[in-house]
């Protein structure tokens, strides 16, 4: 496979190669999160010989599969192992290392993959629709997933929000079309399928204490486009890098070119104007998303009415740019995820409104806050920083608004009522990863939208 393969030459050429692997077993699943006991499931329903590690200690990933852990792979979770199936959160060089070492005939793959062998094997004409990008893929999936369903199709959406689409093969239920969203991490170990179509919403530096650099993890995104038959749609809903550019062959949309005209439609290049007045979703980014996924629905048969009425039914995502609570015409406004700078701008950008930003957390390595520094001199009110990087941002942001430096969330909301005029927006949006002080990105926005509420009982 071309690309960053972080596998070192050990990954799994091909789909095909995947389920004869699995027939063939032992498989062992690392990583016991989410997707990894998804994939124990999905191997035990389809009488595979399983078995599981994890670092740390964790109940048995299912009853008698074999579970493992400790700070290394066991050469006996290894022994005569056909296959081993990495979860997305897993660094793969260590565990790469182990097999080397203790299965030196083992092929390597990871959850994503390993569901979409799967699909394939079960059902080889199912509908499968990729996203990925630096940001808006769950944005972009859920409006994709409710223009297909607008049109009375069986869909899954899996990713970030949905379950993996492991545990939904595990279960009973079948879709026709399958929108699944893929973290870089999930396409380093794909070899690639016949998609009817791909999305990369975007491409900007992140995950650089992942990647050797920013061209390798552009790379890994354009794999989302291995497999994939001639003249199929590549939609692109940003200028990409030249590493992530997609193959020749495919047809190439350039949903960043759709024009957004004041009556309220969407016209992409060659395609129908389709009416976006009930789309819910505010700023510029989410009008982008929705270009990218109207792209595919009209591609994948789905009528312009159609696809407006399915763009109405969106609702906001939590922790997007959600709205908490307005108080004495102040409004609150969850971005939890905005765990980057271009997310965090992207947001800002489409408010409209003067804005109080509330910021700070695990900054991205090489993240550059240059861009948010100048949104904020240009249209932001103040800011109110916590967390590892608020030191930082607040010499950059100190120089152009009022800020404050403060411990607590609940602190954050008090200072930043106090820097809101009516009309303001006050907005969490931290570019930055929430583990320095939270578990996840939702717990980050959901203390937020505890201490709003309880600073100020009476806004609605
Ligand atoms: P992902 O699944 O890629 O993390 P989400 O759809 O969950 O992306 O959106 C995460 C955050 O990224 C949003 O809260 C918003 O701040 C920002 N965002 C969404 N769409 C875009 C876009 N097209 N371009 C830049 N930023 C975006």
């Amino acid at each position: 496979m071309p690309g960053f393969d972080p596998t070192d030459g050990l990954c799994v050429p091909d789909l095909a190669a995947v389920t004869g692997r699995v027939r063939q077993g032992p498989v062992l699943v690392v990583g016991l999160g989410r997707s990894g006991r998804a994939a124990v499931a999905l191997l035990g329903a389809r009488g595979a010989e399983v078995r599981a590690y994890d670092a740390a200690e964790r109940p048995a990933a299912a009853p008698a599969v074999p579970t493992f852990s400790g700070p290394d792979v066991p050469a006996e979770a290894l022994a005569g192992v056909a296959l081993v199936v990495l979860s997305p959160g897993v660094p793969p060089a260590p565990v790469v290392a182990a097999v080397r070492a203790h299965a030196p005939d083992a092929l390597v793959t990871g959850t994503f993959t390993l569901g979409i062998a799967a699909l394939l094997d079960e059902i080889p004409d199912a509908d499968l629709f990729l996203v990925t990008g630096t940001n808006g893929k769950s944005t972009t999936a859920t409006i994709l997933a409710a223009l297909l369903e607008a049109d009375g199709r069986a869909v899954f959406a899996g990713g970030n929000l949905g379950p993996p689409l492991c545990a939904h093969l595990a279960g009973e239920a079948r879709a026709r079309a399958y929108v699944l969203e893929a973290s870089s991490f999930q396409l380093e170990t794909y070899p690639g399928a016949p998609a009817h179509a791909a999305v990369i919403t975007n491409v900007t530096p992140d995950h650089l204490d992942r990647y050797p650099g920013a061209d390798a993890y552009a790379a890994t995104k354009a794999a989302v486009f291995r497999g994939m038959d001639a003249d199929r749609p590549a939609v692109l809903g940003a200028p990409v890098p030249e590493a992530a550019a997609p193959p020749p062959g495919l047809r190439v949309v350039r949903a960043y070119e759709a024009s957004f005209d004041p009556g309220g439609a969407i016209v992409l290049p060659g395609t129908p104007p389709v009416d976006a007045g009930g789309f819910p979703l505010a700023g510029a980014h989410n009008r982008r998303n929705a270009a990218c996924a109207l792209a595919v629905a009209l591609d994948a048969g789905v009528p312009p009415e159609t696809c407006a009425r399915g763009l109405a039914t969106v609702r906001p995502l939590p922790h997007r740019c959600a709205f908490v609570a307005a108080l004495d015409g102040v409004a609150f406004y969850d971005d939890s995820k905005a765990t980057n700078v271009a997310s965090a701008v992207a947001t800002l950008d489409g408010l409209g409104q003067p804005f109080v930003l509330v910021a700070g957390g695990r900054a991205k390595p090489g993240d550059d806050p240059a861009p948010l520094v100048d949104l904020v001199a240009r249209e932001g009110r103040g800011a109110v920083l916590l967390g590892e990087s608020a030191a930082r941002l607040a010499a950059l942001l100190g120089r152009h608004v009022p800020v404050s430096v403060v411990d607590t969330m609940d602190e954050a909301v008090a200072a930043a009522r106090a820097l809101a005029q009516p009309g303001d927006a006050v907005v969490l949006a931290p570019a930055a990863a929430s583990y320095d002080r939270y578990e996840n990105f939702e717990a980050r926005g959901r203390d937020f939208a505890r201490a709003v509420r309880t600073a100020y009982p009476s806004a609605t």
